[in-house]
C-alpha cells in the first residue's frame, strides 16, 4: 500500500460533537432506511462518551437555496412518493429537522447522526434523470454548504453516487464534489467526472487497499489552497455486507478519517447511508478517532 507518511496533524483536535434528535426515530419502522440504523449507532456512541447536541429544523429560506419551491410545496403536502421513498406523514418536518442537523454540524464542526439521508435529492426531487430519490427528501449536506457560502470540498464516501449533490453543485465555482462509489449500482450515475464533480466508480467489494489508493488519488486532485471547509457525506453502506458493499471494515473508516484530517480544514460530517445499526456506531467512532488522531 502507498505510504501514508504525509498523514500528520499539526495539533490535537477537539472531540467531535454528535448532532442528534430522538425525533428522527419516530417514522418508517418497516423500511430498510429505518430508525434502527441510527438508534443503535446513537446508543453505541453514547457508551463511548460522545457529547450530543440537538438540532432545530432548517428554515424555508435555507431549503430554498437548494430546492425548487414547487418541490418543497409538494413534499409538504405529502404528494411526492416513489418506490424507494415513501410519502410518510409529516415527512417534510422530519426532513427539515435532518437538514437542520447538517446546518448545526456545519456550525460546530460536528457529525450529524440524523435521518432521512439526503445526497440523492436534487433540486426538484429525483436528480440527473434517476427514477427514485433513494430514501432522500432534502439534500442535507447541500443545504449546509449553501448556507455557509464557503469554498467547500464535499467528500462523499457513501457507497452510492450522490447524484443529487452533483446536480446541485455542477458548475459551481467554489465547490468541488468528490465521490467514491460502487458502479454499476444504484443510482447509475457517476461513471465519469464532469468539471468540478470528480467521480471514482469502484467495483463491488473492491476492498480497503483499492479504496484507500483511490481516495488518495482523488484527494490529490483537490487544491487545498482554494478551500475554506470540508463537508463529508458519510455513508457506511460501503462496509462489507451492507447495501453498497465495497468490502470495507472498521479499520478502513479509521484510515478515511486520517486522510480527512490531513486536509487540515474545518470539517463537518453528515450521515447518509449505512443500514446495519450497530456497525454504523462502530464505524462512526473509528472514522472520528482517525480524524482526531486517536488510535
Ligand atoms: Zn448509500
Amino acid at each position: 500500500m502507498k505510504s501514508v507518511a504525509y498523514l500528520r496533524m499539526d495539533e490535537p483536535k477537539m472531540k467531535t460533537k454528535i448532532v442528534f434528535s430522538e425525533k428522527c426515530l419516530s417514522y418508517g419502522t418497516w423500511h430498510i432506511e429505518g430508525p434502527q440504523r441510527v438508534k443503535l449507532a446513537h446508543e453505541f456512541l453514547k457508551e463511548q462518551g460522545y457529547e450530543f447536541v440537538e438540532p432545530n429544523p432548517a428554515s424555508e429560506e435555507d431549503l430554498l437555496r437548494v430546492h425548487d419551491a414547487e418541490y418543497l410545496w409538494n413534499l409538504k403536502k405529502g404528494l411526492v412518493e416513489d418506490s424507494d421513498t415513501p410519502a410518510y406523514d409529516n415527512i417534510y418536518e422530519f426532513a427539515r429537522l435532518s437538514a437542520g442537523g447538517a446546518l448545526l454540524a456545519a456550525g460546530i464542526n460536528g457529525f450529524s447522526l440524523m435521518r432521512p439521508p439526503g445526497h440523492h435529492a436534487g433540486r426538484g426531487g429525483a436528480a440527473l434523470g434517476v427514477y427514485t430519490r433513494g430514501f432522500c427528501y432534502l439534500n442535507n449536506v447541500a443545504i449546509a454548504v449553501k448556507a455557509s457560502k464557503k469554498a467547500t470540498l464535499i467528500l462523499d464516501v457513501d457507497g452510492h453516487h450522490g447524484n443529487g449533490t452533483q446536480e446541485i453543485f455542477q458548475g459551481a465555482k467554489k465547490v468541488v464534489y468528490v465521490s467514491l462509489h460502487r458502479y454499476p449500482h444504484y443510482p447509475g450515475t457517476g461513471l465519469r467526472s464532469a468539471g468540478n464533480c470528480l467521480n471514482f466508480p469502484l467495483k463491488a467489494d473492491c476492498g480497503e487497499e483499492v479504496y484507500l489508493r483511490t481516495l488518495d488519488e482523488a484527494l490529490g486532485m483537490v487544491d487545498p489552497a482554494k478551500l475554506e471547509a470540508v463537508a463529508v457525506s458519510v455513508g457506511f453502506d460501503t462496509h462489507a455486507g451492507d447495501l453498497a458493499s465495497l468490502g470495507l471494515t472498521e479499520n478502513s473508516y479509521h484510515e478515511i478519517g486520517k486522510r480527512i484530517a490531513a486536509l487540515n480544514k474545518p470539517t463537518f460530517f453528515v450521515m447518509e447511508g449505512g443500514y446495519m445499526g450497530e456497525k454504523n456506531g462502530r464505524d462512526s467512532d473509528r472514522l472520528l478517532r482517525g480524524y482526531e488522531g486517536e488510535p
